[in-house]
């Protein structure tokens, strides 16, 4: 699905030299490069505060606990997502609410998020998911009528835009509240490790948050409020740091590798391709406004399951993300679901199919996947 070695191979000096750094001086933890990756994070997203913690996991749940969020409050997500974001929601004994999502482009859907609105929601957490951005122009105005939170889940869309209707554009990460992000390495910014972080304009809301993740120590020793300790440990914000002037650059490759896929299985009768809708129709080569982390197709009247085997038979790997949705996880059942209220979420289980997708995709491997699906498609 990835090919982070060949990635390596074009960065090996970059990142070589730095962890050699590190060996050579044992900065192992908060050491220099910490610091300069969180600095340059912050001006390549324009955002005033950057605060990295060990993974993505803990990103979203120190963005929760940050905002004071407290057991019952109800936090409405999409039921079509990994479920690390209903997950921290649960652990911290806040109620998860799920919602359904958009059959084009997977995200939280509007209507639903409104309908699911009572006295006791106090924030929502759209997910960009496969890197494209839900609909923040809609998200923030029901926010602020209704005095929630957002806490954008960026783990998938780092480095994207949204482009708002008058033609404005934000990074993703960077127009909520507050965001998480994961540099697990097989996201489009990827460490070679565990890492996360958080991003916020709130000067306040980073202060506490900064504590939070030092065991809520404001003052050396001084424990003013529970926190956790979540770090990015000093080699992988080196690896980081080699990868972000890079992060334009892989984001187009997966571009291009879309742009092709999409034209051998365009106009196909069993096949949707990936809908692009934030800012332009249809796959674009000169913007950001999807960045996929993943390249998701529809597949229709087919068996999806058995593409899948074909596939695999031919040494093509392949994902089904996400197979089951996360109102029907057993971790995560509530009476109060109704299923027919998951429509969309209940048929893209069945239909949906992630090919390889990552920045050294080439043309031969490409028409390689793309005929071994239509083969399988067109029977
Ligand atoms: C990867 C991912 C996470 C969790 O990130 P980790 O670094 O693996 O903890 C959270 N949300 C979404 C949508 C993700 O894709």
């Amino acid at each position: 699905m990835v090919d982070l070695q060949g990635q390596y191979k074009k960065i090996k000096n970059t990142v070589d030299t730095s962890i050699e750094e590190i060996l050579n001086t044992a900065t192992f933890v908060n050491g220099p490069i910490v610091h300069q990756f969180q600095k340059n994070l912050e001006d390549f997203l324009d955002v005033k505060h950057v605060i990295p913690c060990a993974n993505g996991t803990d990103a979203l749940q120190i963005a929760m606990m940050g905002l004071g969020l407290e057991q019952g409050d109800e936090v409405i997500t999409a039921d079509f997502t990994f479920a690390a974001t209903v997950e921290v929601i649960a652990l911290l004994k806040l109620t998860p609410v799920l919602v359904d999502v958009d059959p084009d482009n997977f995200n939280i859907d509007i209507d639903a998020i409104k309908k699911a609105i009572t006295p006791k929601t106090k924030a929502i957490v759209p997910v960009h998911l496969f890197g494209q951005c839900a609909n923040m122009e809609a998200i923030m105005e029901i926010a602020e009528e209704h005095n929630l939170y957002v806490i954008e889940d960026n783990a998938q869309a780092i480095g994207s835009s949204y482009k708002y209707s008058n033609g404005k554009k934000a990074k993703a990460g960077t127009i909520g509240h507050i965001a998480s992000t994961s540099f697990f390495p097989s996201k489009n910014l990827g460490c070679y490790g565990d890492g996360g972080a958080i991003f916020t304009n709130d000067d306040d809301l980073a202060h506490t948050i900064r504590g939070i993740v030092n065991h809520g120590m404001y003052k050396r020793y001084h424990h003013d409020v529970v926190g956790v300790n979540s770090r990015l440990d000093s080699i992988q914000a080196a690896v980081l740091d080699a990868k972000l002037p890079n992060l334009n650059a892989y984001n187009k490759s997966r571009q291009q590798a879309a742009q092709k896929y999409n034209l051998a299985f365009k106009n196909h009768p069993n096949i949707t391709i990936p809908k692009t809708v934030n800012g332009c129709e249809g796959v674009c080569d000169s913007c950001d406004c999807h960045v996929f982390h993943q390249y998701t197709l529809k597949i229709k009247n087919v068996d999806r399951d058995a593409l899948v085997k074909h596939l695999n038979d031919n040494e093509i790997p392949c994902g089904v993300y996400y197979p089951i949705p996360l109102h029907k996880q057993k971790a995560y059942l509530d009476e109060r679901y109704n299923d027919n209220d998951f429509k969309v979420t209940n048929q893209l289980v069945k239909e949906v199919i992630s090919l390889p997708m990552h920045t050294e995709l080439d043309d031969e491997q490409i028409n390689f996947i793309t005929s071994k699906v239509l083969e399988f498609v067109n029977g």
